[in-house]
């Protein structure tokens, strides 16, 4: 039953940018919602969507497995090591879930000293789960945030981008759920607190086609994705609403509001590294060059959280590459909204570090490609500056 849900899943880009990612409230054409509530537009301030106003650029490769990541323990003589890689375009989404399904795998290892090798997204939310739940822990790792791969991604909950393929959805769909359950309730206890390292914010999902006819962006090459998030945990992925048109200020005919879950991934990363540190926990810069390496730590129980990393270190080739580039606009604090519209390839979150605009395309998928590309993002940027252009009450 649960596979002939999935089979409904969208094929290209994965289903958090499809539409159906939230539920759709009942609407009339006055903007009135049969629930009894009145959809307002809030005041949109207007986008500086310039290339002048670009501080950064950057690429970040997604470490996508089509059977979803590996989250194991395995023996390698006196070593016990727990692999935690391989989470796609949903590393952040899914983070706090994965560190306690690995932390619960180091506990079967029964050693109080542990090593997490890695310090981006997965990295450092494993290495503070192991710390709540009692062990010492130190972090290895080449690289930590601002540059590792983690620190280059969007930063919005997007649970089921990429992280497994519709052939492994049946298989992968409960320890899915398990994991964005518990991360989202651990989001809502990053709220509120200084500096802002995750908020909710609105989103308007344009598109020039009627979203219960195409519901999805499709990418050449790609893999069908499942639409978990739809179908899993539906009840508690806040509603969307169509805006009506007569209330549409923007240049195309089908608009979607709903809101989303940002981090703030500057300020959240700081957050995070500081709880490790005044957890007692230290950070110590190594690069591995092979899996003999595990041998060379001092700690009996090692976690594996080298993201794309681990294609090299272990050579395993069930991580695909799927590319992608950003960059930032100067920040706009009194920007409250973003943007994706798919039909053309871009999207803008305001992100309170600048506002992201996401480029996207058919080279992505199996893209190892790292060095920057500036007509992509000079483009992404022109594409949304035609969009705002042709805004109406900005
Ligand atoms: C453009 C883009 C946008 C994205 N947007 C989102 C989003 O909005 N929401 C979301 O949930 N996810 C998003 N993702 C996915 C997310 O970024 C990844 O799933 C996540 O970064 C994976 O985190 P990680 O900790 O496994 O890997 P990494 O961030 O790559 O960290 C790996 C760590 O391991 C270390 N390491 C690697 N190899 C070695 C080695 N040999 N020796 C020592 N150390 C090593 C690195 O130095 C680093 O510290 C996006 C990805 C991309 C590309």
């Amino acid at each position: 039953m649960q596979r002939r849900r999935f089979l409904q899943g969208s094929a290209g880009l994965a289903s958090s940018v499809a539409l159906g990612a939230c539920v759709s409230s009942s609407q009339s054409s006055s903007g009135k919602l049969h629930t009894g509530l009145t959809v307002q537009m809030p005041p949109l301030k207007r986008i500086e969507a310039r290339p002048d106003r670009i501080i950064t650029m950057n690429v970040c490769t997604r470490p996508f497995r089509a059977q979803g990541p590996r989250i194991e323990l395995e023996k390698a003589g006196a070593k016990s090591i727990v692999h935690n890689y391989g989470h796609g375009g949903s590393g952040w989404s899914l983070s706090w879930g994965t560190a306690v399904l690995a932390e619960s795998l180091v506990a079967e290892a029964m050693n109080k000293e542990v090593a997490v090798i890695g310090c981006g997204a997965i990295g450092l939310t494993t290495a503070i789960q192991c710390q709540r739940a009692g062990y010492k822990v130190k972090i290895y790792a080449k690289e930590r945030p601002p540059y590792v791969r983690s620190s280059f991604a969007t930063g919005i909950w997007s649970p089921d981008s990429r992280i497994v393929d519709l052939a492994h959805a049946d298989s992968f769909a409960q320890k899915w759920e398990m994991m964005a359950r518990i991360s989202f309730r651990r989001y809502q206890t990053l709220l509120g607190l200084t500096g802002t390292p995750v908020e909710w914010t609105t989103i308007f999902r344009a598109s020039d086609t009627p979203f219960s006819e195409t519901g999805h962006y499709e990418a050449k090459g790609e893999p069908a994705y499942p639409t978990f998030e739809r179908d899993l945990i539906g009840d508690i992925t806040p509603r969307s609403w169509d805006i009506p048109a007569h209330m549409n200020p923007f240049p195309v005919r089908y608009v979607r509001r709903y809101p989303l879950l940002m981090f703030n991934i500057s300020e959240y990363s700081r957050v995070l590294m500081s709880e490790f540190i005044q957890n007692g926990g230290e950070i110590v810069t190594r690069e591995l060059t092979s899996p003999s390496d595990f041998a060379n730590f001092d700690e009996n129980t090692l976690v594996n959280c080298t993201g794309y990393g681990a294609r090299a270190l272990l050579g395993d080739d069930s991580i695909t590459p799927v590319r992608g580039q950003t960059c930032k606009l100067i920040p706009q604090p009194e920007v409250k909204y973003g943007i994706q519209y798919f039909n053309k390839h871009v999207s803008v979150y305001p992100r309170r570090d600048g506002l992201l605009v996401q480029a996207g395309g058919d080279h992505d998928f199996g893209n190892p490609a790292a060095n920057i590309d500036p007509e992509e993002s000079l483009s992404a940027v022109a594409r949304l500056a035609d969009f705002i252009a042709a805004m109406k009450t900005v």
